[in-house]
């Protein structure tokens, strides 16, 4: 069984960053300290000060960066992978660059690409061939080989060649772009800092760099930072708007800002919904930490049940030490997690998602020996179904314990009194959205337009095999 395999939680691809300040290389660094919660394979950073610099490795920001590496100058820009495509060696570590008869780019990419074999059968006709497995090299060779005269025109030929999702940050000399795919599938933002611009798949980078967000670049939007600060450099060509609905359930930070709301707040309100949908006699509720606390509040507050502590996170048993053999699960979760004296005490635990079910009966265990006389299990987010092909690392089809049971057979799995999870229409309530601007397929099975072709081909040769 692989570390993957027993991965407690989804996984998001990568967090990028850009940076035009004084000293811009260590900002970037600092900006990759606050997304390290969404890659932690690998870090890289490139800098611009008339030569490029660039400084890479495999392992957490801190491990990457522990010595203070040459990154001089005031562009910058900074790439965590976790690889949902292409394999964890240090080939495939961000920043990619390329060398282009416009100069060189350097790519910083979030998301993934479904038609990766096209494209390298593309770049072989123009005799390019990428070094590593990552689909983000990709798109550093699409750039060299795309027709065009300036870096935009060249992302508009790149964006008619690629299928799947992409949130982009390039490095071009004294400039910086930033562009989100035209479904806007991953996040991306512009940020004021006291002395630049920055941009960032989430805006809680800003803030440790003494800024403040301005706004999401929009779907399919290129924005270019150069001397003057940030300009709109063209639009691509947008049929559907598909924001994962999964960044404001578990992958973005709660103080995070996403479409104008902190996302703790939006977890607050599938909570509320939760609340409504299900709500169950109990005298406390709490929520697994930390990504299940904030739809716990809102359930507390619509139930009117108080909320409280439950469980007690140790926060120095990171996700990279864990890497057990199989039977080992309940045993790394109680290094993990503690549970309070329960007194006999009716709870209701919220957790923000089940992908296999298989970390739930654990933490259950810990509170019926802590004295809970009743556990019923409530689920900030659908049923997931089916897996991501647009950049989060989930599960294949046959590991989802969605598709294996109910409710009823689920919560008899791990132990519970009761597990009920929240309704697409209560997610969607909650996070102000629709079903035709937000990418809901892993609940759904509905993929956005953009990968259709991607999905029938796939469920073809699932019916052939
Ligand atoms: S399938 Fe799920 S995780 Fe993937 S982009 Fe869509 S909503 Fe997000």
């Amino acid at each position: 069984m692989t570390a993957k395999a027993l991965d407690l939680k989804v996984r998001d691809e990568c967090g990028v960053i850009g940076v035009y300040a004084p000293d811009a290389g260590t900002l970037a660094v600092l900006g990759l300290q606050a997304l390290q919660h969404r890659g932690q394979e690998s870090a890289g950073a490139a800098t611009y000060d008339g030569s490029f610099h660039i400084h890479k490795g495999m392992g957490l920001v801190e491990k990457v960066f522990t010595s203070q590496p040459d990154l001089p100058g005031s562009w910058a820009l900074g790439h965590n992978r976790y690889s949902t495509c292409g394999s964890s060696v240090e080939a495939n570590a961000g920043p990619f660059e390329s060398d282009t008869d416009l100069g060189r780019v350097v790519v910083a990419h979030n998301g993934n690409l479904v038609n990766a074999p096209q494209l390298k059968s593309l770049l072989s006709g123009y005799g390019l061939a990428p070094a590593s497995t990552s689909d983000s090299e990709l798109l550093a060779l699409l750039l060299r080989a795309a027709p065009g005269h300036s870096w935009p025109d060249r992302l508009q030929w790149m964006a008619g060649q690629v299928q799947g999702s992409y949130s982009l940050v390039l490095l071009v000399a004294d400039r910086l772009y930033g562009v989100r795919d035209p479904m806007g599938n991953r996040p991306l933002a512009l940020g004021r800092l006291p002395d630049g611009w920055a941009l960032a798949s989430e805006s809680c980078a800003f803030s440790l760099l003494g800024g403040r967000p301005v706004r999401d670049i929009h779907p399919g939007e290129i924005v270019e930072i150069d001397f003057s600060g940030p300009k709109p450099a063209g639009q691509l060509q947008s049929k559907q708007h598909a924001f994962c609905a999964f960044e404001y359930i578990y992958i973005a930070r709660p103080d995070a800002i996403i479409g104008g709301r902190p996302v703790h707040s939006v977890r607050r309100s599938i909570g509320e919904e939760l609340g409504r949908e299900h709500p169950v006699a109990a005298d406390l509720v709490f929520g697994v930490p930390d990504s299940g606390t904030s739809a716990a509040l809102g359930y507390a507050t619509t139930t009117g049940i108080p909320f409280g502590e439950g469980l007690i996170k140790n926060r120095y048993i990171g996700r990279t030490f864990i890497n057990p053999a199989q039977g080992e699960r309940e045993r790394l979760l109680r290094m993990k997690f503690g549970a309070l004296p329960m007194h006999g005490r009716r709870v209701v635990l919220v957790d923000d998602s089940i992908v296999r079910g298989n970390t739930l009966r654990p933490i259950i265990n810990l509170l019926r020996d802590a004295d809970a006389s009743e556990i019923h299990v409530r689920i900030a987010a659908p049923p997931i179904k089916e897996p991501c092909f647009l950049g989060v690392d989930m599960a294949t089809h046959d590991e989802l314990i969605a598709n294996d049971l109910d409710e009823q057979g689920m919560a008899e799995r791990v132990g519970a009194d009761s597990l009920r999870f929240v309704s697409v229409d209560g997610l969607l309530r909650a996070i102000r959205g629709s079903r035709d601007d937000h990418c809901l397929a892993c609940f759904t099975g509905r993929y956005p337009e953009s990968i259709g072709g991607f999905i029938a081909n796939r469920r073809r040769e699932e019916v052939a095999v």
